[in-house]
């Protein structure tokens, strides 16, 4: 990894009791040096956040959830306040990842809307973009990814630090990531979007990282870190994923 601030972002999905989520962090405690803790973000399914919370209260790792809603309060069954999260010390929280998009028909609007909630409780939202397998086959996934990025952005006027995910939903899951051209030129890509709205960008990579690729795709310039499913869930190979 080339930079001491390289973010490793690990999505448990809807994965781990709160039990494993404190032998987890407990264990993962043991391997990564105070100093570099800050460089890890864990996003944990919302029962299991509280667990989440106590144990990451004596370290420096970065934690939060995988959604939230975009009011603080009110008749919304089911939701995550995000004025909850910033009252319980969440940092971070993902917004629009693909697994939402596809199951919970979450749109730009409604991302969006989350963005500015996050902001506003000055919680970092990760933001997850990214073209599918049929977009990328007809070529399209630079104009996918503008319109993904131009319905969230467009309107938020108070940050100008934003981190963005891009996540190919084909790579995800896959055991196939992206090639690093692929990513080297969506990186441009991004960058070149969010310049034009004055805005500094925090790149990162997500879809199939793991142990055997994890030293080529940390070689890609432009790359911030990466947001981890499948791989995060040990944390020795979660680790692991640092050293290289
Ligand atoms: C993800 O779900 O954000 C992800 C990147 O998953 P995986 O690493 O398993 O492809």
């Amino acid at each position: 990894m080339n930079q001491s601030s390289f973010l490793l972002c690990a999505n448990w999905k809807m994965n781990k009791n709160p039990e494993e989520a404190r032998t987890y962090i407990q264990q993962i405690t043991q391997l990564v040096p105070k100093e570099k803790q800050n460089n890890f973000i864990f996003f944990a399914p919302a029962l299991t956040l509280s667990a989440l919370r106590q144990e990451c209260a004596h370290t420096s790792f970065g934690w939060g959830a995988q959604n939230c809603h975009y009011e603080d309060k009110g008749a919304f069954t089911g939701e995550n306040s995000p004025l909850v999260l910033k009252q319980m010390g969440a940092t971070h929280c993902l917004v629009g990842h693909s697994e939402r998009k596809q199951f919970f028909y979450e749109d730009e609007i409604l991302i969006q809307k989350k963005v500015k909630a996050l902001l506003k409780h000055s919680i970092q939202p990760v933001i997850c973009i990214g073209e599918n397998a049929e977009e990328r086959k007809k070529g399209n996934s630079f104009q996918v990814i503008n319109t993904q990025l131009h319905g969230i952005l467009k309107n938020i006027e108070f940050f100008n630090s934003i981190c963005i995910a891009y996540e190919p939903v084909w790579a995800i899951g896959s055991n196939q990531p992206a090639k690093s051209e692929q990513i080297s030129d969506m990186q441009k890509h991004i960058k070149k979007l969010c310049e034009s709205e004055k805005k500094n960008l925090q790149f990162l990579y997500g879809g199939s990282v793991n142990e055997e690729n994890v030293h080529t795709l940390s070689q890609i310039s432009g790359v911030d870190g990466f947001l981890v499913g499948g791989a995060s869930l040990d944390p020795q190979k979660f680790f692991n994923l640092s050293q290289t």
